[in-house]
């Protein structure tokens, strides 16, 4: 028997349930993984993540290499050429079956559903994403939760009654094999400030377990404070599985906070969110399909306005924790998720430019770019997503500047113009600025939050009286 694996967004050899599967009878294996260069352009994928994507695939053709496993690369430009790739594939090394862990955006399942009709062997798919299956929580009427604590309490109950199942590496299939060389990041952006592969994130996922996780539900909110896993860029390209996450929490406190209030909870939940966002996607699809989940707020009026979106994306309008955090972004590839949530809700409520745009300019930034994550937490700023903020609520960022960066040091780090600006006055400085003759340094607030609130309110307001009409 021989077994293809064919790896995509689970570059990890442990706790992989297709690899585990494929190797369960002993047959033979032959791994592959396609590179799709024309359809990550696509999908708006980042430089600094396909560059990252391509230095955890050489990480996992080593420990491929390591296992005996022989290891294959391909390219196809776009998810049309993929079936007869495969099929060639299949054909040519006589392999019996496929495996491969499911993905779960609009796309992704077409082509695997291609896939399966394109091939003369079983295409066998897996869950290896989340710690409770895709489609296995289900309220008593509907397909889904559709607000995140009943979905958090379920996914607690089914853990709390059936754990979570960590699976071992395979076991060597022979002796050490080369290494199949991975060219594929056109370098134009390095991610080399990330450790790769999936011993590393293992390592970083233990030091976060042993440093900083007892003080997460206090710490999280701070980008100062460096207080959060930075586990992201790992779980978004399945080098680091949940499962995993859940096993080094418990090993380091000896007991699974699976209950509020327990030590280490707070960052369980936030785990149980990212399965939330990934449970949605796989029930509604037209959340890939750059659709709102609330249906109705389709019909927003957002300004869209291409010098204020321009301001937002360099960092340039005038609100230096939305600029400082920007700005990290626009260097690093990465951006806390406090601050996260202050420059979409910035966008969206003070801006009122769509959130798709925000959607997208995040995509072709992050190095953790995840479209599930990233969708729900758009959507949640903007007030279209499910168990979305209330659209009355609307983040003040000068409020959450002087609350999550009291003394400014984030601030001062990504604005060196600021650097001589006390603590203070950081977070609204136009008027000392100019009353030290410094304004050029640094522009004025491009809008007026308290004006933009209203309007942003004024905007679902709106859709209200459409919803009300006759
Ligand atoms: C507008 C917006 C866009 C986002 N885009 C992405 C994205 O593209 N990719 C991405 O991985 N996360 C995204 N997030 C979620 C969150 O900001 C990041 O996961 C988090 O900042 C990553 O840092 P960390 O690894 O230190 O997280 P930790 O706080 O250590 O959390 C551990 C893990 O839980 C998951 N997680 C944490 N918070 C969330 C959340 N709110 N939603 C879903 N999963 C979460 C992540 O996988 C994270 O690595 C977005 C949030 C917002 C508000």
């Amino acid at each position: 028997m021989r077994h293809l694996i064919w790896f995509r967004t689970d570059l990890r050899v442990a706790d992989n349930p297709a690899l585990h599967e494929a190797s369960a009878e002993g047959a033979e294996l032959q791994a592959v993984f396609i590179a799709c260069p024309g359809q990550w352009r696509q999908h708006g994928m980042a430089a600094i993540q396909r560059d990252f994507l391509a230095r955890n695939l050489m990480a996992l053709s080593r420990e491929l290499a390591a296992l005996g496993i022989p290891f294959t690369l391909l390219e196809a430009d776009t998810f049309t050429e993929v079936p007869g790739l495969l099929g060639s594939l299949v054909d040519e090394q006589g392999i019996d079956a496929l495996y491969a862990n499911l993905e779960i955006g609009i796309n992704e399942r077409r082509r695997d559903q291609a896939v399966q009709q394109a091939l003369s062997v079983p295409v066998r798919l897996f869950n290896g994403d989340c710690v409770v299956s895709h489609g296995s929580l289900r309220p008593r009427s509907g397909d889904m939760y559709k607000v995140f604590t009943p979905f958090a309490k379920a996914w607690l109950a089914q853990v709390r009654a059936s754990g979570y199942r960590l699976l071992p590496v395979p076991c060597s299939r022979g002796p050490a094999l080369e290494v199949t060389p991975v060219e594929l990041s056109d370098g134009q952006v390095s991610s080399e400030a990330w450790p790769v592969g999936e011993r590393a994130a293992s390592r970083q996922l233990t030091a976060f377990c042993h440093g900083q996780l007892r003080e997460y539900g206090e710490q999280r909110d701070y980008p100062d404070a460096e207080g959060t896993s930075r586990l992201s860029p790992y779980l978004a390209l399945g080098v680091l599985s949940p499962n995993q996450c859940l096993a080094a929490v418990e090993a380091e406190l000896g007991y699974l906070p699976l209950s509020r209030g327990e030590q280490g909870f707070t960052w369980i939940n936030e785990l149980i969110w990212r399965e939330f966002y990934r449970h949605l996607m796989v029930v509604y699809p037209r959340l890939s399909m750059n659709r709102p989940f609330k249906v109705e707020t389709g019909a927003l009026k957002w300004s869209n306005n291409h010098l204020s979106f321009e301001l937002w994306c360099r960092g340039r309008t005038g609100y230096p924790l939305v600029d400082a955090a920007m700005r990290c972004l626009n260097e690093t590839g990465w951006m806390h998720n406090r601050l996260r949530m202050v420059v979409a809700s910035f966008l969206t409520k003070d801006l009122h430019i769509d959130w798709r745009w925000g959607e997208d300019y995040f995509m072709s930034r992050l190095i953790d770019g995840d479209l599930a994550a990233n969708n729900g937490g758009w959507q949640w700023a903007a007030g279209t997503g499910a168990d979305a903020a209330p659209y009355f609520r609307v983040f003040n960022p000068t409020t959450q500047s002087e609350r999550f960066d009291a003394d400014g040091r984030f601030i001062r780090r990504w604005l060196p113009e600021l650097a001589a600006v006390p603590a203070k006055v950081i977070h609204a400085p136009h008027e000392w600025l100019t009353r030290h003759g410094m304004a050029q340094a640094y522009p004025p607030p491009v809008v007026d939050h308290a004006r933009s609130r209203l309007h942003a309110i004024a905007m679902f307001d709106a859709l209200k009286d459409r919803q009300e009409a006759p």
